[in-house]
């Protein structure tokens, strides 16, 4: 006999917190079947080590919870566009993309249809429920003419919102698929061809051959407020009536294994902003580049401080030595005056997320970013801070260092108050916080100012004597 986990599902889900095979679906949902049907043929095909599942946002979120593969979530709407990412990535994958109405046919309708015009070579498990399930019930591109949802309860009306729409037949159009068709699971035979239809996605995917989209008529007793019979009637008259069963397109007999697409090397920085020919080490290994660890810097201050350029410095330093660097910035709508901060980010290997949520240094201009910033450096981390911002206005971890330097009051006094942000390179050039030599420093700001080179030649003067006064200051 067959254990549970032949069929492809974990032998428990711990979703509830305990050892129980109880799935979140309603009784009666579309789903809990669907589920059901792509567990038992992964399984039966033997490719539960090959499958990526890309798991979307809706009532068909929690499918890692139940199908005993792999598993990558994708944000609203994103699913055909990771499930791209990761068949590229993986040519020997399976990869199966689940996804309901909404997810698909309206906030991710694009990246669904293009993935399936470029003819990428993934599964998508289309399930189409008539509404959007998990938020409540609202309309769908999807709903009947007619029909009640929380947002249209007087019956969608197709003058004010338009006709359904029809995905299958809209991707027939697309010349790249190889295998379009839509079921239903609304009564025992139609499951039984459902089955089929699902093994066929499945095998199109174990033996390379392209992309197929599977649209999949489901009910939703909750939404539909009906008992789980009257929604499968539902189902099976009025969606059927809108959305005729069919196999619209099935190529497989003349396919061929698509071949893995090439992914062209990721361009260094150096490369996309010109800073190769100058740069000290070797990106391609050795030299800096092969031994520097990752350090994240964030930046902060008020708009006009020079915050963004102070970040975009460092990233520059980091080409000229031939890192890894990206530079993420962050501002209010107010050109001068609102919060403004930046997140760098420097390598010596490709950098996975551009944000620095724990920066190892960081930068505060004033003291609404110290204050909302202080407490993510991590211990081990630095802070350079202005020192006109109170002393003690925001917790820091243990063993974090905080350095207070008068970057605004040292740029005035020098005459150059917008040079403040300069002030506060040189604290980091003499710090020896950033990892980077302060050459890299020192050119990267000069060549900031390349539309004034004036301006450059001053600027160079100012950091050489604030480095000249951080020493004398003891930093
Ligand atoms: S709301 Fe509808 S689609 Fe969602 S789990 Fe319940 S029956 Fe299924």
């Amino acid at each position: 006999m067959k254990t549970m986990e032949q069929h492809g599902m974990y032998a428990s889900f711990p979703r509830s917190g305990k050892d129980t095979r109880h799935t979140h679906y309603c009784p009666g949902c579309g789903h809990g079947i669907i589920n059901k049907l792509v567990a038992e043929t992964c399984a039966e095909l033997g490719l539960q080590d090959r499958t990526v599942f890309v798991d979307p946002v809706g009532c068909g979120v929690f499918t890692y919870y139940y199908w005993d593969a792999a598993h990558i979530s994708a944000a609203h709407g994103r699913a055909s566009a990771v499930a791209t990412g990761v068949a590229r990535a993986r040519p020997e994958a399976v990869v199966i993309a689940y996804q309901g109405d909404g997810d698909l046919g309206a906030i991710g309708f694009n990246n669904a249809f293009q993935a399936a015009s470029r003819g990428e070579r993934f599964g998508c498990i289309f399930v189409n429920n008539s509404l959007y399930a998990m938020t409540g019930g609202q309309m769908a591109p999807t709903t009947l003419d007619g029909e009640k949802t929380t947002t249209t309860p007087f019956g969608r009306d197709p003058a004010l919102t338009g006709a359904p729409l029809h995905v299958c037949e809209v991707f027939d159009k697309l010349d790249a698929p190889v295998y379009i068709a839509r079921v239903s699971v609304a009564g025992t035979q139609r499951i039984m061809q459902a089955k089929k239809a699902i093994r066929k996605v499945f095998e199109i995917q174990r033996d390379g051959l392209g992309y197929a989209m599977l649209e999949i008529l489901a009910p939703c007793p909750t939404n539909l407020k009906a008992s789980p019979l009257k929604a499968q009637e539902f189902c099976a008259t009025e969606m059927e009536k809108e959305f005729p069963l069919a196999v619209f397109r099935d190529k497989t007999a003349e396919a061929t294994p698509a071949k893995p697409r090439e992914i062209p090397r990721a361009a260094s920085c150096a490369e996309l902003f010109g800073g190769a020919a100058k740069t000290s080490g070797d990106a391609a290994g050795g030299g800096t580049a092969a031994v520097a660890e990752e350090k994240r810097f964030k930046f902060a201050g008020y708009g006009g401080q020079g915050i963004l350029s102070l970040g975009l410095c460092i990233a520059e330093a980091a080409l000229h030595e031939g890192l890894q660097t990206l530079w993420y910035p962050s501002y209010g709508p107010e050109q001068r005056g609102g919060s403004a901060n930046c997140s760098v980010v420097v390598s010596g290997s490709p950098i996975g997320a551009p944000a620095a949520d724990r920066p190892d240094v960081l930068v505060c201009m004033n003291q609404p970013a110290f204050e909302r910033f202080a407490g993510d450096v991590p211990p081990g981390g630095t802070i350079v801070v202005d020192e006109s911002v109170p002393e003690g206005c925001a917790k820091t971890a243990e063993g974090v260092r905080t350095v207070r330097w008068p970057a605004i009051r040292l740029a005035a006094e020098m005459g150059v108050p917008k040079a403040a942000n300069t002030m506060m390179l040189a604290a980091l050039a003499r710090l020896g916080c950033t990892g980077l030599a302060r050459d890299s420093l020192e050119k990267a700001l000069v060549e900031s100012f390349k539309k004034k080179p004036e301006l450059g030649e001053k600027n160079r003067e100012i950091f050489a004597k604030a480095v000249e006064k951080a020493e004398a200051c003891g930093l």
